[in-house]
């Protein structure tokens, strides 16, 4: 396997971040969006290269989060602190063999900027692939750059709450893997809960409201029935991206069932949490899934309740939140509802 001659603390910095093993968040999935893009390409990642394989903390156009290090184009790309293009990998005697050139997903070119960290380590590569071989121009390798280097200001950025940041240094790598919900790629309900008990200790700390709300896609058992099961799936994604787009990355959600989301907002009372749900519904009613079917109309219920230092415990307050999602979906779905917890 090549690597990079400071590769001991290349991956001290890299697992420093705590980054490896974590959920999607909206920061870095806006970056590899923007790429698709501009440069119109199907595939865009935001890839960091562990000891043995790449991981995507961001990825469009692909279903996987991580491949093997010896077969990732961006393993090559972080040898040196330039930009590495591949205008046709077929032409190229280091990739002609390659699996992710030969089968699935048929890479022919691929540019990858690196991604620095401290003095001179690259600990990955923001890169833009296509199934068709191209020239990049003077213009699409500025944007690329400029782009890379946001992705470096976020990887440094703290951007999590205090709870948040606090569960990834208390878990390994591998228990975080545990945590996360493969298709969603957020927090599952085991990861949610632990997070909930950490947001609800923080505000008995810093004595502060948390909002937190149930969110739950309406009639979805008829949109699988009626279009499949993998269509479904597209449709879970949809709406993920769209609630992320309209929290603030210090709050939480995370899959709490099926077609069931937990998001926490910490810090938020009852004004903010109801603007961020009336934001929410306007960009889920503006936007209709695009599948790879048809566009899907989808519509959620939500209930949230506001919960205040000393008032009920983690256990009431769920059940306040699943009573107010039961109201709105009894008033006829496609709403929000809103409880006061006890204020203690
Ligand atoms: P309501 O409006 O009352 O919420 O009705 P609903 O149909 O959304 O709710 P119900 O609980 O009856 O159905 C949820 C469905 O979600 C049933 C289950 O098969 C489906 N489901 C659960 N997990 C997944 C998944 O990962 N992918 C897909 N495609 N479907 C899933
Ligand atoms: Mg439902």
């Amino acid at each position: 396997m090549i690597s990079p001659e400071d590769e001991k603390e290349r991956l001290r910095l890299l697992k420093k971040l705590r980054i490896l093993d974590t959920p999607i968040e909206e920061r870095f999935d806006r970056i590899t969006r923007i790429v698709c893009r501009s440069l119109d390409v199907p595939i865009s990642a935001i890839s960091l290269i562990d000891e043995k394989r790449q991981w995507f903390k961001s990825v469009q156009g692909l279903d996987v989060c991580e491949t093997p290090r010896d077969i990732a184009f961006c393993a090559h790309a972080i040898l040196e602190g330039e930009p590495f293009i591949i205008p046709d990998a077929q032409k190229d005697p280091r990739f002609v063999d390659n699996p992710l050139v030969t089968g699935d997903p048929h890479i022919r070119f691929y540019a990858g900027f690196p991604l620095k960290l401290g003095e001179n380590l690259y600990i990955g590569t923001l890169c833009a692939i296509d199934r068709k071989p191209r020239e990049i121009t003077e213009d699409h390798i500025a944007v690329l750059k400029d782009l890379s280097l946001m992705v470096q200001s976020e990887l440094e950025a703290v951007a999590l709450s205090e709870a948040h940041q606090g569960l990834l240094a208390e878990l390994k790598e591998v228990e975080r893997a545990a945590l996360i919900d493969p298709l969603s790629r957020l927090w599952n309900r085991g990861g949610g809960e632990k997070l909930l008990d950490r947001e609800l200790g923080g505000m008995k700390r810093k004595n502060t409201p948390i909002s937190m709300a149930i969110l739950d896609i309406d009639n979805f058992k008829k949109i699988n029935d009626e279009n499949g099961q993998d269509i479904g799936d597209q449709v879970i994604k949809h709406v993920v991206r769209l609630v992320l787009s309209v929290l603030r990355p210090y709050d939480v959600v995370s899959r709490w069932g099926g077609d069931e989301f937990l998001i926490i907002l910490p810090g938020c009372e009852k004004q903010d949490l109801s603007d961020t749900l009336e934001r929410l519904f306007k960009v889920i009613r503006m936007n209709p899934a695009n599948t790879s079917n048809d566009l899907i109309p989808v519509t959620v219920s939500v209930g949230a309740c506001v919960a205040f230092p000393g008032s009920d415990n983690t256990t009431v307050l769920l059940k306040l939140a699943d009573k107010a999602l039961y109201e709105a979906k009894e008033k006829g779905r496609d709403r929000y509802v809103i409880t006061q917890a006890n204020k203690g």
